[in-house]
């Protein structure tokens, strides 16, 4: 059972971030920002993916008519990405938007970071301080001796207190680099350092494959410490791919419950049938079911019941059929032209205790 850090709380929308409310999962749109209707598709998209907050670039005036459309278009709250310019976040944030990406230091004064403070303190918006490796100023960079994890951190926290100077504090950290070990010990330093709700994420963490594999190493370490409120897998890809790594990545530290777990195994010499295309067939009948059930597809009937006991439903083969159990007690034989759909019509009988 993870033990969460005690973060405190924000709102986005209709959504809290932090304190113990469930980690969420985002994604940041990629249409060009002139195409409002390929935005609008995208975020439903998203949002029928299971996302729940999504990011949208604003790097112009224009872009912000982007916000009142994603509203109007889809529940999950809407985030305006600001890169220096404090005007934008003032007219994101006119505009609707539920929370602003933006780092105070870089907007250019205080009296602008005054200004997006008292702005989003009248709508109670939260602010994310986005610090990445990339990011850090050059005098942390010389005192550290470059990106560290530590210099992250002050970085961060440096940002931050500009907000605090205001009395704002609904603020979200991210530290992100593109390096695992250095993304993991950034956040961990920052958790020791404030209370302020964790962004996760590796960033430019590269193609599906090994941008997942890196972000589920980074992630999943964190979260596994109790380290994190709302996550991002940045991925070179299509942002709903994103969303369903950051899913499953919740799925498989057991911080998201809601649909079912599928245990299969690796097969060996044992195996009798086609294991990987029965594995693949399953999974894929099961994506979008909202049941809370482990279901195993085992190699074998000498091992498969026992090595699953733990499940609710499984299927073990034999030779051209398969076993059905139940918490590793046989119900019934089926052929094996049969077994996807038998285990699926037990799998939809199946009641949750
Ligand atoms: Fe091998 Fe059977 Fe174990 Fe699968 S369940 S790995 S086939 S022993």
């Amino acid at each position: 059972m993870i033990q969460r850090r005690k973060s405190r709380p924000v709102k986005a929308g209709a959504l809290a971030i932090g304190g113990d409310f469930p980690v969420t999962v985002q994604s940041m749109l990629n249409r060009n920002p002139r195409d409002i209707e390929a935005n609008v598709r995208q975020a439903a998209e998203l949002e029928a993916a299971g996302c729940d907050i999504v990011r949208v670039a604003v790097p112009d005036r224009e872009a912000v008519k982007l916000i009142p459309a994603l509203k109007a278009a889809v529940n999950m709250p809407v985030v305006a990405d600001i890169h220096f310019d404090y005007r934008l976040a003032l007219e994101s944030v006119a505009a609707g938007a539920d929370k602003i990406r933006v780092n105070p230091g870089n907007i250019g004064g205080e009296d602008r970071v005054k200004a997006v403070a008292d702005a989003c303190r009248a709508k109670n918006i939260p602010i994310r301080i986005g610090v990445n490796s990339g990011s850090v100023e050059k005098c942390l960079l010389e005192k550290y001796g470059g990106p560290t994890p530590r210099a992250m951190a002050e970085s961060a926290m440096n940002h931050a207190r500009l907000l605090e100077k205001y009395d704002f504090e609904d603020i979200v950290l991210s530290l992100k680099s593109s390096d695992v070990a250095s993304t993991v010990e950034a956040y961990e330093t920052a958790a020791e350092l404030c209370d302020y709700p964790l962004h996760l994420g590796v960033t430019e963490a590269g193609t599906a494959r090994m941008g997942l594999i890196k972000s589920s190493a980074g992630i999943g370490a964190l979260l596994l410490r109790g380290i994190g409120d709302t996550i991002r897998v940045s991925l070179t890809d299509e942002p709903v791919r994103e969303a369903a790594a950051g899913l499953n990545i919740l799925k498989a530290v057991g911080l998201r419950t809601d649909s079912p777990v599928l245990v299969s195994c690796p097969t060996c010499g044992r195996t009798r049938i086609d294991i990987i295309s029965l594995a693949g067939e399953v999974e894929k009948r099961l994506a979008g079911c909202k049941k809370k059930i482990k279901v195993a597809v085992m190699g074998c009937a000498v091992n498969g019941p026992g090595e699953a006991r733990e499940a609710d439903i499984g299927i073990a083969g034999g030779d051209g059929c398969a076993l059905l159990f139940k918490k590793g007690e046989i119900i019934r034989k089926v052929p094996e032209e049969d077994i996807v759909d038998e285990l699926m019509k037990e799998i939809e009988r199946f009641e949750a205790p």
